[in-house]
């Protein structure tokens, strides 16, 4: 560059945490390099897209997509690696704003995966929105010169060696576009080889719906593998396709390509990926279907085109009967989207329910992997619940460990008498089953769903009923299950009974709202019931979240078998030896308020056990 035409040059610091990610992409493997060209191409392809959906929008630009082109040139003699595109160029705000000032919050998510990962496998980078700062992985330096589409835009140059530090400049005389110039670095001179630049494009980035060039000669073949039809396309090329749409390197657990007339003229392919980053700690997913007309692209992964539990889903969207000029700000609320939303929608789900009934072990993979998501549209999606309520899976006291069924199965399942549907939550199978809040259930054969997520629970409280049938945590203190017989002891008589409970509410206090004779207890002395709507699942997920930090014990009943000797034998303490009844009613009401999984003071308890014990061992 001469110095005549750069003016005004001023140097920044990259932020912090921009500045460890270019560490780590510096001195990253040689193997991993190669995932520059793929980076680049698409940064050059998107903001091609972008200036081809403006070029529709907006009449004054006019410039159409003809002169469209993305093109590489390499130099062997003097090591560089430069690629050029016709796109929407940047202004001097959006350069800085995009390469160094400002980490947007993928900075650290990729910084924390690579931190976990075994290899340091920066090929993931794009992932994470952070693609350009890839190049550094080649370069000793990179200049990058770019002027935006804008009337009256000016030209800058951005211009770094990755070490901390980078300037901007102004420069006269730039054409609409941007222009990344590389000077590889000693080591990675096989990059100013135009046979490796045309290998690795062919491999990852066939599918750019830009023609890209490499030293004057055309790779890619353009095209919308989406329109043609599925017979005709290979498994090679969906997988290829999915690669490139994803920015991914492994294959999608499966794939739907659809077409539709009616009432709306759509070709969608998508993909559900093999991995749900949320699982992996990665926070949360952006959405990630592009939305075309007609081939033409006019948003790359628009935030309300489909519902947000969708955004795991990954892949293209076309409709001819969208207006081509159709603004990003009308895409927000425009009814069209919305009923294009409800079909691909409908579709997907469609798809998934065939799925779970022919494919039983390729949904219970995708359950266990996507689940989730599924659970979350349970919740919010209104328009789809019900089929989303048909798609969650439970284990249950009917099936053996491991074995997930249907709401619908557990529903034909149920007994002519049985109203409710029942479900328990809890850490694992066998502490739900040794609790003292299923065995009633067992006792009569009625089957209860285990929920061993929390949010399991506060899916069932917004769907509140399936198929007109309530569901019901076994916890619950208004469940009617009619009286068991007495399995082992006598029953306390009824005036013993509830003198017994007055006494433990006096004795308890506001700890408790009220005591009570069970009549589903069976081998348990006592249980703690919930009042309201909440199961103690859900009060715990109240407690974790802050939303209800101080567990309130009003809202509990507590129960007592009449049938239990502890219970018979506090009877006849509360008379004979007062403070020990008290011991034992205060262990009573922590015992049950740890088999429901809330929290006890551990050191009081911890007291008063040594003091029983004492007791029991003849002190
Ligand atoms: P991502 O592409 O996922 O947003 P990148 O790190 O690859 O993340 O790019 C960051 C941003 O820099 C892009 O979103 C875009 O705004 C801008 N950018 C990068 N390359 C170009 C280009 N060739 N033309 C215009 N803008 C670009
Ligand atoms: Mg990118």
């Amino acid at each position: 560059m001469s110095a005549d035409t750069l003016h005004d040059q001023e140097t920044h610091h990259f932020q912090a945490e921009i500045s460890q990610l270019l560490d780590i992409v510096i001195n990253s493997l040689y193997t991993h390099r190669e995932v520059f060209i793929r980076e680049l191409v698409s940064n050059a392809a998107d903001a091609s897209e972008k200036f081809r959906h403006e070029a529709l929008t907006n009449k004054e630009l006019g410039e159409g997509d003809a002169a469209l082109e993305i093109r590489i040139d390499v130099d062997k003699e003097a090591g560089t690696f430069t690629i050029t595109d016709s796109g929407i160029g940047m202004s001097r705000d959006e350069l800085s704003e995009n390469l160094g000032t400002i980490a947007h919050s993928g900075t650290k998510a990729f910084l924390q995966k690579i931190k976990e990962a075994a290899n340091q496998d920066v090929s993931l980078i794009g992932q994470f929105g952070v693609g350009f700062y890839s190049a550094f992985m080649v370069a000793k330096k990179v200049t990058v010169e770019t002027r935006s589409f804008h009337a009256d835009s000016q030209g800058w140059v951005w211009e770094s060696e990755g070490t901390g530090q980078y300037t901007i400049s102004q420069k006269d005389d730039l054409a609409r576009g941007t222009r990344i110039h590389i000077e590889l670095k000693d080591d990675a001179t096989e990059y100013a080889e135009d046979s490796r630049i045309k290998d690795a494009i062919r491999r990852y980035s066939n599918f750019v719906p830009i023609p890209i060039s490499v030293n004057g000669e055309k790779v890619n073949t353009v095209q919308a593998i989406w329109t043609r039809n599925r017979s005709d396309i290979t498994e090679e090329e969906y997988t290829e396709f999915y690669k490139f749409v994803a920015n991914a390197w492994d294959e999608p657990m499966f794939r739907l390509h659809f077409n539709a007339d009616a009432p709306l003229a759509i070709r969608a392919l998508l993909y559900v990926p093999k991995e749900n980053p949320e699982h992996l700690g990665l926070g949360k997913m952006q959405p990630g279907v592009d939305l075309y007309c007609r081939k033409v692209m006019i948003e790359k992964h628009p935030e309300n085109l489909l519902p947000e539990w969708m955004r795991f889903v990954r892949g293209v969207i076309d409709s001819d009967d969208l207006p081509l000029n159709i603004s990003r700000e009308t895409l927000q609320d425009s009814a069209l989207i919305r009923k294009l939303s409800k079909v691909i929608t409908g579709r997907f789900i469609k798809h998934l329910a065939e799925q779970a009934k022919n494919n039983e072990e390729e949904f219970s993979k995708f359950y266990d992997t996507f689940g989730n998501f599924i659970k979350e549209g349970a919740t919010q999606d209104f328009a789809h619940r019900d089929d989303l309520a048909n798609l969650l899976r439970f284990e249950s006291s009917a099936l053996e460990a491991g074995k997930k069924t249907s709401l619908l199965d557990y529903v034909g399942r149920m007994k002519a008498e049985q109203k409710d549907i029942y479900f328990m939550n809890g850490p694992s199978r066998e502490t739900i089953e040794a609790g003292p809040y299923v065995e009633a259930f067992r006792e009569r054969e009625i089957e209860v769903l285990y929920t061993f997520d929390q949010i399991d629970d506060y899916v069932f409280m917004q769907l509140g009923e399936y198929q007109e049938k309530k569901l019901v945590s076994a916890d619950r203190g208004d469940i009617e299950l009619s009286d068991i017989d007495a399995k082992e002891g006598e029953e306390l008589s009824s005036e013993d009974s509830e003198a017994l409970c007055g006494w433990l509410k006096e004795t308890l206090g506001d700890r408790v709202g009220s005591v009570r004779v069970s009549k589903r207890l069976v081998s348990n002395p006592a249980i703690a019931v919930t009042g309201g709507m909440m199961s103690s699942a859900m009060q715990r997920l109240m407690m974790s979240v802050g939303k209800d930090e101080t567990f309130d014990g009003k809202t509990m009943t507590l129960e007592i078998n009449p049938r239990h000797s502890l219970i018979h034998r506090l009877n006849a303490l509360r008379n004979d030896n007062k403070d020990f009844a008290n011991e034992l009613s205060e262990q009573l009401y922590d015992n049950a308020l740890l088999a429901a999984g809330l929290f006890v003071d551990p050191r009081a308890m911890v007291d008063r056990l040594n003091k029983l014990l004492t007791k029991a061992a003849g002190g």
